[in-house]
């Protein structure tokens, strides 16, 4: 099994670089280093992508509200960061259109906020469609589910999305790390590290079984997310950034109308508020809430702001309830301040990343962050990793991106000749092919030859989503699986899509289970249906105490 390999390969040897935390930050620095030659470890005590890289609006932007507060050197820095991702990532991150409703008597009026548009539109490079104003006929007439009473019109302006979602964007980078020979293992907590000599040593705990081992490596990076602060407290390292936290929330409801665009409303808050398509169901959020610590979970109070708002601004049948909620995220945006500093303006507060480095301890510290500027942040940590001395062999090879038109071509080819797409579920939104090609690259041409060898392999497999028996059985050879939830929540979104009980009925789940867990097909799921919906975090995670309790220090 590739994680117990893995976890006997961490304590052997010296690595140059190890990385604790694998969420996006993490991910993208294993990914970079390990393509460019360094010999990485990797490690997280969730799962992969299982903290804050799972709970985002799924929206790689420019970064259009930092235009309020004229930073624009910002906005530019994420426009450009967009504009790679949508060249690098074609099926993964498309362009979508901002369909936006302004209320009379907002502290912006319309044509100012329409000349905005047209300014982000010039300092994102014109990559996108153009902007558009839009009357309220036009309004109604593309978009009858927007109520219009004191709406005086609005305008459409582009930016992206992750068409999957985030946590199989991030499950990528940590592909493409493996598979450039770095050493990577989910639920593998870091209890502290210390200075040895000229090498970290890590202690480490495999939280499934509860085995401790020892990881060597020249230089750490802490790409803990939320929890950097916490564990620079255990190994002494003294920061002039830390971070505070701003709690957000998404609900998951039946899709609300059928075109491919964000909604985007102010809500009642004044912040940007959005109902985003996700496949079959729709998303809507978020909110902004300035919270002390980094396990949070959704309010009643949060419920009723979000569906408050998207009651007030949407003519629906019938008012959204609670009732409807298919499921729920919630996390905590990491913001980088610095020490010393607060939030004096909390709306305003920029999400820049900040990357510290201390060079007489050959360590590297991330705070801050956007999926958006996640090459920014590969490359950096690159040069930071450099500037502490480790040689990257490869230091100009390209470390992201989907595979070349070549092997793109090979697939769909190959697709058109067994005629794959005539495989597609009914329900689906999208060509079979395309899909298998967005989730798995290169490697989608193994799903061809298994559907061609058993024909079984293209059925759908639990019941109400696309994911088919060779994707189930890919996961499980493949994508590190270790809990239930890793799969329904973060490789695939299939959790999101589907009610809890409706997945507690499913015998498709049960066929699932056994191919992804084969004897503990049972045990896994009992795990999974006794735990709260996901969370990765709840059962691997601990707050700030945890550390103190558990760490070493030096
Ligand atoms: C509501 C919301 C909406 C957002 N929307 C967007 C958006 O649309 N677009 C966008 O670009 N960004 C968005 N963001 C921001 C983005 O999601 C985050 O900035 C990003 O995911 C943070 O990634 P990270 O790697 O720093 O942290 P995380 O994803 O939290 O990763 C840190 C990891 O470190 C692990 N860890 C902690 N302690 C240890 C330890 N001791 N040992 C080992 N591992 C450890 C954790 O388990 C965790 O997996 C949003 C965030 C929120 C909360």
């Amino acid at each position: 099994m590739l994680r117990a390999t893995n976890i006997d390969s961490l304590s052997r040897g010296t690595f140059d670089v190890l990385v604790l935390g694998a969420g996006i930050n993490g991910a993208v620095a294993a990914a970079a280093l390990a393509a460019r030659g360094a010999k990485v470890a990797l490690i997280d005590r969730g799962d992969f992508a299982g903290f804050t890289s799972q709970e985002s609006s799924n929206l790689a932007w420019g970064g259009i509200k930092y235009m309020e507060s004229f930073e624009f050197p910002l906005v530019r820095k994420l426009c450009v960061s967009r504009n790679l991702l949508l060249r690098s990532y074609p099926s993964t991150v498309q362009e979508i259109r901002f369909y936006t409703a302004h209320e009379r008597g907002f502290r912006h009026g319309l044509f100012k906020l329409f000349l905005g548009t047209w300014l982000y539109w010039i300092i994102g490079s014109f990559f996108t469609k153009i902007p558009r104003l839009l009357s309220r006929r036009t309004i109604a007439r593309e978009e009858p589910i927007i109520d219009l009473e004191g709406c005086d019109g609005g305008f459409e302006y582009s930016d992206a999305y992750l068409v999957d979602n985030d946590a199989r964007f991030v499950w990528g980078f940590v592909r493409s790390a493996l598979d450039h020979g770095a050493r990577a293992a989910n639920y593998v907590e870091s209890l502290g590290a210390r200075r040895d000599g000229d090498a970290w040593l890590t202690r480490a705990r495999d939280v499934l079984s509860g085995r401790e081992l020892t990881v060597r490596s020249r230089v750490l990076v802490n790409a803990c997310g939320p929890f950097v602060d916490a564990h620079n407290a255990l190994t002494g390292q003294r920061t002039s950034h830390r971070h505070i936290f701003s709690k957000g929330i998404h609900l998951i409801v039946e899709r609300l109308t059928t075109s491919r665009r964000v909604l985007t409303f102010f809500a009642d808050d004044g912040r940007l508020f959005f109902v985003i398509p996700m496949g079959s169901r729709t998303c809507i959020g978020t909110t902004d809430t300035r919270v002390e610590r980094p396990h949070t979970e959704v309010t009643a109070e949060d419920r009723r702001f979000v569906l408050s708002n998207i009651n007030k601004r949407l003519r629906l049948p019938r008012p959204l309830t609670e009732a409807d909620i298919i499921a729920e995220r919630c996390g905590v945006r990491p913001l980088a301040v610095q020490e010393g500093g607060g939030a004096a303006d909390w709306l305003q507060l920029s999400r820049k990343h900040v990357i510290e480095v201390d060079r007489q301890q050959g360590h590297v510290s991330v705070f801050g962050g956007k999926l958006t500027d996640c090459i920014n942040v590969g490359d950096e940590i690159c040069a930071a990793v450099q500037e502490l001395g480790v040689a990257l062999p490869r230091p100009a090879q390209r470390w992201y991106g989907e595979p070349g038109e070549r092997a793109r071509d090979a697939f769909f080819e190959e697709a058109r000749r067994l005629e794959l797409d005539a495989l597609t579920p009914p329900r689906s939104s999208e060509p079979l092919s395309a899909r298998l090609w967005r989730r798995y690259g290169a490697e989608a041409l193994e799903l061809l030859e298994a559907i061609q060898r058993d024909p079984r392999m293209a059925d759908a497999l639990i019941e109400g989503v696309d994911d088919l028996r060779c994707e189930v059985a890919h996961a499980a050879r493949r994508e590190m699986i270790a809990k239930l939830d890793d799969f329904l929540r973060r490789r695939t979104k299939i959790s999101l899509l589907v009610r809890r009980e409706e997945l507690a009925r499913s015998p498709g789940l049960r066929e699932a289970c056994r191919i992804l867990f084969g004897d503990e097909a049972d045990l896994r799921l009992e795990e999974y249906f006794q735990g709260s919906p996901g969370t990765a975090h709840a059962d691997s995670a601990c707050g700030r105490e945890c550390y103190s309790a558990s760490g070493f220090t030096p």
